[in-house]
């Protein structure tokens, strides 16, 4: 009975909450209705079939009794009751077992729809997730550790999954027990059953307060598990530092650290949990001794049979665990709520950089660039770039060189709008790029930088990506002949080292290219590059794992490719910089020497003064 009473505030949702849930239910659950419902009808089944136990106790004992009765009364002769009890034992015999197997059928069939509706529903939030994380903006997406979105994916969606899990198996199966049963105690004998209706809320109060402090703890430890999660994905991705520089005592103890406030949080949680335990079988015992000793007195009296007693004490029995499993449910559903609205936040994530409803496809780029008036501020308040203007003609080689912190990363991002400007505008043969699909801006230009990403596929696949961004359908290098993909690893002097592979083009690189050096890594991206034939070409670095044999023939390699295109090139190699047609000095954000390689000489500025430190 504690479990009905309470059933008003099992589910204590308020109007944020209640908001979710019904978006939940709309969005993501509404369409496996059918899936749902059947499961509903196989819950009702196991219910009934719980209930109907207690008919079976009472008929059993009433039946022995007599039985046994007649015996002692001397009505029956010892032949008679034993034809009586072979009779007796087999109806009852059947129904023992036709009941349990209705009920442990249905309880499979039943566990295997929810099931399937929770992991079908987590699926799609993870899907959307993923989908809305994809259209995000760069600045959002790298404003959160990789360990955190990875928790959201994880740890969230199965508080989600054990939540749905919770509540429909609870809230729907067990509730319906519990009413059952509560009504088949009150069929059989009433007066028993308010026995039981008087004890019962006694449990109310110490649960609700038990409850309370379990939330708090529960809410406690997910975030640490997330705080876990952010540490072991940075400190496992950051290995190769750890084992130089000798910090894996450092690590472990940080780690450590973060076990060990888990150990805690989770004792403090399961200690909570089990206080709720002892309070419930205290409340059983009495709840039994109280219809004990009443059902005695009632049976004496001739007011009740020995078969209503047990009937209404298998009731009780019966319902206790069911009661208890409705007294923790608030609790997973509360975590459930807080993680489902960690979950929508991420799919309800607006991308920043948008396209004008009016944008243009760009379509045969020249490269012909220009900066007007720009200025950029980072999130944290960092002004990068300050009023910079400057134009670039199609296939001008431009480098930009100046001491670090100076701007250089941020116009890259700038013209690949990752970012966009705070003020003034940016333009491509003449149109702002705030005025352009998104996609055909960026298949107008390829990046190469000092972070490499090549995903865990073949070589040919990741030198074949450069050409697949415009089909976001094929993802596969399929539409990339062979033939293209090896003339762009021979530009970017990759060639001989793919042959040399042990599967050639076919060999796997590893996560993130794990399997190949430095220099090999960056060739691939280099000819992922060249494969993309784009007007624009941004090169941050693109060099620097290089040696100097391979930089040699890359350097041939990138001559060939950056004629006919406008190229913007972060170096600190002279050799790139001597080459280029102009030569960016950027300071604090601001263009503050320009031109070639000799007059920027000539002038002994700033350039000339990085150029004495760098060869000093
Ligand atoms: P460079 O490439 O010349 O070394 P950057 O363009 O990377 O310079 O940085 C320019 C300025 O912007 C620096 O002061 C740097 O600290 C800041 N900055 C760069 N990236 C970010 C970011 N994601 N958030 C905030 N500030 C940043």
């Amino acid at each position: 009975m504690a479990s009905k009473s309470k059933k008003t505030n099992i589910l204590n949702l308020k109007g944020e909450d209640k908001r979710l849930v019904g978006r939940l239910w709309q969005e993501y659950i509404r369409r496996h209705l059918g899936a749902l419902l059947l499961a509903f009808v196989f819950m009702a089944v196991v219910a009934a079939a719980t209930a109907a136990y207690t008919w079976l106790f009472k008929f059993i004992v009433d039946n022995m009794t007599e039985g046994v009765a007649g015996e002692v009364a001397g009505g029956v002769t010892g032949q008679q009751a034993e034809i009586a009890t072979l009779a007796f034992v087999k109806l009852v015999v059947p129904v023992v077992i036709g009941l349990t197997a209705i009920s442990g059928l249905s309880l499979f069939i039943q566990s295997v729809l929810s099931n399937k509706v929770a992991l079908n529903v987590v699926g799609d939030l993870q899907k959307a997730m993923f989908a809305a994380l994809q259209k995000s903006d760069y600045e959002q997406l790298t404003s959160q550790s990789v360990g955190t979105h990875i928790s959201r994916f994880t740890n969230d969606v199965n508080l989600v999954a054990t939540a749905l899990l919770r509540t429909t198996n609870n809230l729907f199966r067990d509730l319906l027990t519990l009413v059952l049963l509560i009504g088949a105690m009150f069929y059989h004998n009433w007066q028993m059953s308010l026995v039981i209706l008087l004890v019962y809320p006694l449990a109310i109060l110490p649960i609700i307060k038990i409850s309370k402090k379990i939330r708090g703890t529960s809410h406690e430890a997910q975030t640490q598990m997330g705080h876990i999660t952010a540490l072991l994905n940075e400190s496992l991705s950051g290995t190769r530092m750890v084992r130089t520089y000798n910090l894996e005592k450092y690590e472990s103890k940080r780690l450590g650290a973060a076990f060990t406030e888990r150990i805690r949080l989770y004792l403090k949680l399961v200690t909570n949990q089990a206080r709720v335990d002892p309070v419930m079988e205290v409340l059983g015992g009495i709840a039994v001794a109280g219809v004990l000793a009443f059902g005695v007195y009632q049976m004496a009296k001739g007011d009740a049979t020995g078969g209503e007693l047990v009937a209404v004490l298998a009731a009780l029995g019966l319902a206790a665990p069911k009661a208890r499993a409705l007294g923790t449910l608030n609790n997973v559903v509360q975590e459930g709520l807080a993680a489902l609205h960690r979950v929508f936040n991420v799919i309800d994530t607006q991308p920043r950089i948008t396209e004008a409803v009016d944008a243009v496809i760009l379509e045969d780029v020249q490269g012909a660039l220009a900066f007007k008036n720009v200025s950029f501020t980072y999130g944290d308040g960092t002004q990068a770039i300050r009023d910079l203007s400057f134009k670039v003609k199609p296939g001008e080689t431009i480098a930009l060189v100046g001491p670090s912190g100076g701007g250089k990363s941020t116009i890259i991002n700038l013209i690949a709008r990752l970012y966009d400007v705070t003020d003034g505008s940016i333009s491509i043969d003449g149109t702002n790029i705030k005025n352009v699909k998104l996609t055909s801006l960026r298949d107008a230009m390829a990046l190469v930088s000092q972070d490499i990403t090549l995903f865990d596929d073949t070589v040919a696949a990741n030198i074949g990506f450069g050409r697949t961004g415009a089909n976001p359908e094929n993802i596969s290098a399929k539409d990339v002949s062979a033939k293209d993909i090896e003339v762009a690893a021979k530009a970017a002097a990759a060639h001989d080292f793919i042959t040399g592979l042990k599967n050639g083009y076919q060999t796997r690189v590893g996560e993130g290219g794990g399997k190949l050096s430095g220099g090999q890594r960056q060739r691939i991206a280099l000819a992922r590059a060249i494969l993309r034939d784009a007007p624009i070409l941004l090169l941050d670095e693109a060099t620097s794992a290089l040696d100097a044999e391979s930089e040699d023939k890359v350097q041939t390699a990138l001559e060939t490719l950056t004629q006919g295109r406008t190229v913007f090139v972060i170096a600190h190699r002279l050799s790139t910089v001597k080459n280029a047609d102009r030569i960016f000095v950027l300071d604090d954000g601001q263009i503050v020497e320009s031109g070639t390689h000799g007059e920027l000489m000539k002038k002994d500025g700033l350039y000339a003064k990085l150029r004495a430190l760098q060869f000093s």
